[in-house]
C-alpha cells in the first residue's frame, strides 16, 4: 500500500537519480493523487514532470527545497505550488545553484589534499544538468573506492563537521520562506527533527526558537510525516503544528538509488493533508493579494 500523497521528492534536476518523467510515471503506477517534486534550489524538472502528469490521475505540485542554516544545524524549507516561472524566484535559485558549483569544486580540492583525489570532470558528469550537491561528490568517492557506502562520505569527509566540508552562499531560513511566499507558494519546514535519511551530524533544531522567526515570515506548514520518523516524533510534531497553527505536511524525500533508499509514496501521509494545504494556501494568497504583495512588486 502506497500513500496517496507524497510532498517531498528529488529528481535528476538535483541529486535524485530518477529523471522527472520516470519519477512521475512511478507515482502514477503507485496510485498517488498528489506528488510534489522538491528539488534542491531548482525547478528545472518541473516542466517535464507536469507534461508527464497531464491527463493522468496524478496532480503534480511544482515545488522546491531550499537549504539554509542556523549555527550548528541545517534548516531546509520546502515550497509548494510555486509560480516557478517568476523571474525573481528563478534569479535567486540560479545564484544558489552557481554557489553549489563553486563549493563542490572546493570540496574536491580539499579531498585531494586529504589524499582522496577525484576528477572534477567526473563529479560534473555525475551531476549532469542537475543542481550539484554533496551526494554527487560522494558518488565520485565511492567510484574511486575510497569509501564503501555513500553515507560514509558524509560521516568521514563531507558532513557539516567533516574535514572536506565547504560552506556556500545560502539564504537565511526567513529569506527562504519569503522567497517561496513571494513566488505565491506555500512554505513548509522540512524534516524538522534530525533523524531519518537526511540526518546530518549537527544538532537538533530548536523549534521554539526558530518558529517565532519563520511563522511571521509566512511559514504555513511543518513536515511531520517523514521517512524514518517513529510515531512519537510524528505525534510531537503534530503538537508543534497545532501550537503554531501550521499544516502538518509529509513526504518520503525520495532520491532514487543512492543515498536515501525509500520509495516514492512509501511514507504514510494522510490524504486530508492535500485539502489542508490547498485551503491554507488559498487563504494566504487572498490575504497577500489584499495587501498587494508579490515578488515582482517587491523586486
Ligand atoms: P547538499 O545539498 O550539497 O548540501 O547535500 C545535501 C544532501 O545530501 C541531502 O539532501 C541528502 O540528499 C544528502 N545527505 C545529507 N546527509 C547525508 C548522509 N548522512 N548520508 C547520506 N546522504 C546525505
Ligand atoms: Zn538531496
Ligand atoms: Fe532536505
Ligand atoms: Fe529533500
Amino acid at each position: 500500500m502506497y500513500s496517496k500523497v507524497d510532498l517531498h521528492s528529488h529528481t535528476t534536476a538535483s541529486d535524485g537519480t530518477y529523471p522527472p518523467r520516470a519519477l512521475v510515471e512511478t507515482a502514477i503506477r503507485r496510485g498517488l493523487r498528489v506528488l510534489a517534486i522538491t528539488d534542491h534550489d531548482s525547478t528545472e524538472g518541473i516542466p517535464e514532470a507536469l507534461a508527464t502528469a497531464r491527463g493522468s490521475g496524478l496532480v503534480l505540485w511544482p515545488g522546491v527545497e531550499i537549504s539554509t542554516d542556523v549555527p550548528g544545524a541545517e534548516v531546509h524549507i520546502l515550497g509548494y505550488c510555486v509560480e516557478f516561472r517568476n523571474p525573481v524566484f528563478q534569479g535567486t535559485l540560479r545564484r544558489l545553484r552557481e554557489s553549489r558549483v563553486d563549493r563542490a569544486r572546493r570540496m574536491v580540492a580539499k579531498l585531494a589534499k586529504l589524499g582522496l583525489p577525484v576528477a572534477w570532470q567526473r563529479v560534473q558528469e555525475i551531476a549532469g544538468n542537475g543542481a550539484i550537491g554533496r551526494p554527487h561528490v560522494a558518488q565520485a568517492l565511492l567510484e574511486r573506492g575510497y569509501i564503501s557506502s555513500l553515507p560514509e562520505a558524509f560521516n568521514r569527509y563531507i558532513g557539516r563537521t567533516g574535514p572536506a566540508y565547504v560552506e556556500r552562499y545560502r539564504l537565511t531560513p526567513e529569506e527562504a520562506v519569503q522567497l517561496v511566499v513571494g513566488a505565491q507558494g506555500f512554505a513548509s519546514l522540512a524534516h524538522p527533527v534530525n533523524v531519518g535519511p537526511a540526518a546530518e551530524t549537527g544538532e537538533q533544531l530548536d523549534l521554539e526558537a526558530l518558529l517565532p522567526r519563520l511563522v511571521p515570515a509566512g511559514l504555513a506548514g511543518i513536515e511531520a510525516y517523514y521517512t524514518g520518523y517513529p510515531p512519537e516524533i510524528v505525534q510531537q510534531l503534530l503538537r508543534v503544528a497545532g501550537r503554531w497553527n501550521l499544516v502538518a505536511t509529509g513526504g518520503s524525500d525520495f532520491h532514487g538509488r543512492g543515498t536515501l533508499t525509500v520509495g516514492v509514496g512509501e511514507v504514510a501521509v494522510p490524504e486530508q493533508v492535500i485539502d489542508q494545504v490547498r485551503e491554507r494556501h488559498a487563504r494566504q494568497q487572498r490575504e497577500r493579494a489584499a495587501q498587494g504583495k508579490t515578488l515582482r512588486q517587491s523586486a
